[in-house]
């Protein structure tokens, strides 16, 4: 049996731990609202025996490092994401209430954090602010580090090599879709590259060849569950089950077996993540 790991769910917020009406949350009422734990399973039997579930505020981290706690096979990264940036930024209570989650022993990473220009939800300043404050809390805790950085990697790179040359900050840029260039700024870091279901339905070759010319010492697969369904399953809600699909079909395009390609995403999320 193959043995898959999700380095990027949000399954969290389906438990009744979430009160807050988040878009994520409201994605799961619309499928139905499945039990987190009935999702484990489904997972599971498609060989995905170990997921990260990530945080994009400090409530939903909080949530995700007690879902965490509760279960086997799952662990934690705490972030505020860049769309969040505003709400938190001048809110120091909060801010102190996120740190103090860096201790707990489920927790092996800071994120998703990063820069999103494309959606722009909070002001780029405090985007910044707030990745700075996170890199800063992953480094002092030794935790790993879950980016999220989209049209926005000419600002990410200064601020993240002025923190990387004082100490190596280990990483993965989740759910990688863009092209060589960028592709080479990040294994030029010694950074994972998460990749999920948007490979499958991408109608951009070039997405595709960078795809395939991801190391495989650097690749980590993720499905950003509940969102991003691979194909052939577009319309459905997203599981971390669908880990397995876009392995096979990344194993296809790349030219691997499907066991090397499961067997070594799945040590590579070990070994930058520390999940074991
Ligand atoms: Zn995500």
């Amino acid at each position: 049996m193959i043995q898959l790991t999700d380095t990027h769910c949000h399954i969290h917020e389906a438990s009744e731990l979430l009160q807050l009406q988040t878009e994520t949350k409201k994605r799961f009422l619309k499928a139905g609202s499945p039990r987190p734990e009935e999702l484990l399973k489904n997972a599971q039997k498609e060989g995905v025996t170990r997921l990260l579930c990530v945080g994009t505020t400090v409530e939903d981290s909080e949530v995700a490092v007690t879902f965490a706690g509760q279960h086997d096979g799952v662990w934690a990264s705490i972030g505020i994401h860049p769309h969040e940036a505003k709400v938190y930024r001048n809110n120091a209570e909060m801010l102190v209430r996120f740190a103090m989650l860096a201790k707990n022993s489920k927790v092996v990473a800071v994120g998703e954090c990063g820069l999103d220009y494309y959606y722009e939800h909070s002001p780029k300043e405090d985007q910044i602010a707030m990745l700075r404050f996170q890199i800063e809390l992953a480094q002092q805790h030794d935790l790993a580090m879950v980016f999220h950085v989209r049209d926005a990697f000419d600002d990410f790179w200064p601020i993240f090599d002025e923190y990387h040359k004082h100490k190596p900050i280990r990483g993965i840029i989740h759910s990688f879709s863009s092209h060589e260039k960028d592709l080479k700024n990040i294994l030029n870091r010694g950074l994972y590259v998460g990749l999920n279901g948007i490979m499958t339905f991408t109608k951009d070759m070039r997405q595709l060849e960078a795809a395939k010319a991801v190391p495989i010492e650097k690749l980590v697969l993720e499905t950003d569950a509940p969102f991003l369904t691979p194909k052939p399953f577009r319309g459905n809600m997203c599981e971390p089950k669908h880990v397995r699909v876009t392995t096979e079909f990344l194993a296809h395009l790349r030219g691997e077996d499907l066991e090397t390609l499961a067997a070594r995403t799945t040590e590579n999320a070990e070994h930058v993540l520390g999940m074991r």
